[in-house]
């Protein structure tokens, strides 16, 4: 059954928002639309009605463009646009690193041998750029949660930030990023943002 874990905001030591430390935090888990046979749902239609009435027409963000300090160097990179599309409840935010199990801060990454298609189908890595290190698993274990939470919200549209290994998608070196990559293979129209 496909599934996401959306996770709620909590204390941390993380310097970002817990929301996107899948390992460390409360999980509430929505699945698409088999949901509603979930056995915790039995008996709760409604649920599922509800779920899609909440993401109707909603916008996926590179969770950093909201805001979020989620980057490697613990900061983010706020667009206005989209900081205040989350204060209103119009956009969730995500961060493919994150989901993938990596922390803020963390060392910076680089795609090696090829861009993230490439990395999804076992012919190119993600290495640490300033030491020695891959991180290859964990950036195609956030690329794939991050296909199955656009699967199971379905967005109107999905912006991601440029120049990441990860969230990129046209402007970088080997771009598309992983994330972006599964994300385009998956269907998903996505629009970069610089
Ligand atoms: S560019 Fe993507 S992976 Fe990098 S911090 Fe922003 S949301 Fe996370």
């Amino acid at each position: 059954m496909a599934g996401i874990n959306l996770v709620s905001c909590q204390a941390s030591n993380d310097a970002s928002c817990s929301f996107f430390d899948a390992p460390a935090a409360l999980r509430i888990q929505l699945h698409s639309p088999a949901m509603h046979h979930h056995p915790r749902l039995a008996g709760t239609p409604n649920n599922f009605a509800i779920l899609q009435h909440l993401t109707l027409d909603m916008t996926l963000v590179s969770a950093c463009l909201c805001g979020i300090p989620c980057r490697f160097d613990g900061r983010s990179k706020p667009v206005d646009r989209f900081v205040k599309m989350l204060r209103c409840g119009k956009c969730m935010p995500f961060c493919p690193e994150k989901l993938g199990g990596l922390t803020t801060p963390r060392e910076p990454a680089v795609l090696s041998g090829g861009n993230g298609f490439s990395v999804l189908d076992g012919t190119a890595r993600v290495i640490l750029s300033d030491a020695d290190g891959d991180v290859t698993n964990e950036y195609i274990r956030g690329a794939k949660l991050s296909v199955m939470y656009a699967l199971s919200i379905n967005p109107e549209s999905i912006y991601l930030k440029e120049k990441s290994p990860s969230c990129g998608v046209r402007c970088g070196v080997n771009m598309p990023g992983v994330a972006a990559a599964a994300l385009i293979r998956s269907g998903f129209r996505v629009e970069a943002v610089d």
